[in-house]
């Protein structure tokens, strides 16, 4: 069974944070389309795209560092609309969020949180100084102890050794998140790390890693996926992924939902009609 999930940016870009991996760091002049709030309607069509792909959940990503009070109530506006509207699960994506935050998303309709631990605690410090590690484990904390599902992964290729990678599993391993978005790491020459290090065959080993360690988790391809796999995705759910995104990410288009569909069609896989 494959769940598809799909992405809104609500808020792009002007972070704060200087995340080398991240295009919407504004840190980095990498040219983004930038804007503080999407029109609920907007947002609204969008989620009704997602239903209309077969997506089960509908992610509402925000930039920065976390939630402010105006960008909580925007959240929470947002997710009350779409909830209204469309019968599909809404995951909140909004950074570093303390307790009481989490509540009001969860109040507002939200079912799930996503917060990535990005890599290991120990190389943290290589790809971000603005923030710790630490603070998004503590996070992730926080979204259980308020009952939300957590949803927590990282990005691999950072240029992280084997020893951050395993370092990384077992965090993720102790959290026993719902779900594990992986992502694969887009290089951008406006970015300070402008390659991906890590090869397909290493990308595949990692996920049936994971795959080995939780059995019972939802292990997304997310951001990525079509550079590091192009066409031959499906050996990743040969691998042990079970979930997708479906259409665009956060500043980059993906693959024409139809097609992924199609794939998976071909492939004999069923798409799931409802979350975990
Ligand atoms: S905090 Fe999030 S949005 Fe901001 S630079 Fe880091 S990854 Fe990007």
């Amino acid at each position: 069974m494959i769940y598809l999930c799909a992405i809104s940016n609500i808020s792009s870009g002007n972070c704060s944070e200087d995340c080398k991996f991240c295009t919407q760091s504004a840190h980095y002049n990498v040219g983004i389309e930038k804007y503080k709030e999407k029109s609920i309607d907007e947002v609204i069509k969008e989620a009704k795209l997602a239903k209309a792909n077969k997506a089960v959940g509908f992610c509402l990503v925000t930039a920065g560092k976390g939630l402010t009070d105006k960008k909580l109530e925007y959240v929470c506006e947002v997710a009350f609309a779409v909830k209204k509207e469309v019968d599909i699960s809404l995951i909140g994506c909004n950074g570093t969020a303390i307790k009481e935050q989490l509540i009001e998303l969860k109040k507002a309709g939200i079912k799930n949180y996503n917060h990535n631990l990005e890599t290991s605690k120990e190389f943290y410090e290589n790809i971000c100084t603005t923030h710790s590690w630490d603070e998004r484990f503590e996070t992730c904390l926080n979204v259980q102890e308020v009952g939300l599902n957590l949803c927590t992964g990282g990005i691999l290729g950072l240029g992280e050794s084997e020893k951050d990678r395993y370092s990384m599993l077992e965090s993720i391993k102790e959290l026993n998140p719902m779900s594990i978005p992986l992502n694969f790491f887009i290089p951008n020459e406006k970015l300070p790390l402008t390659k991906t290090k890590i090869t397909k065959e290493e990308a595949l080993f990692w996920i049936s890693e994971y795959r080995k360690t939780l059995p019972e988790t939802m292990i997304m391809l997310a951001g990525g996926r079509e550079l590091m796999f192009e066409d031959k995705w499906i050996e990743a759910l040969r691998a042990g992924a079970n979930s997708i995104v479906i259409g665009n990410y956060l500043t980059i288009k993906g693959e024409i939902a139809n097609k992924d569909i199609q794939m998976l069609t071909k492939y004999n896989y069923q798409i799931a009609k409802s979350c975990q």
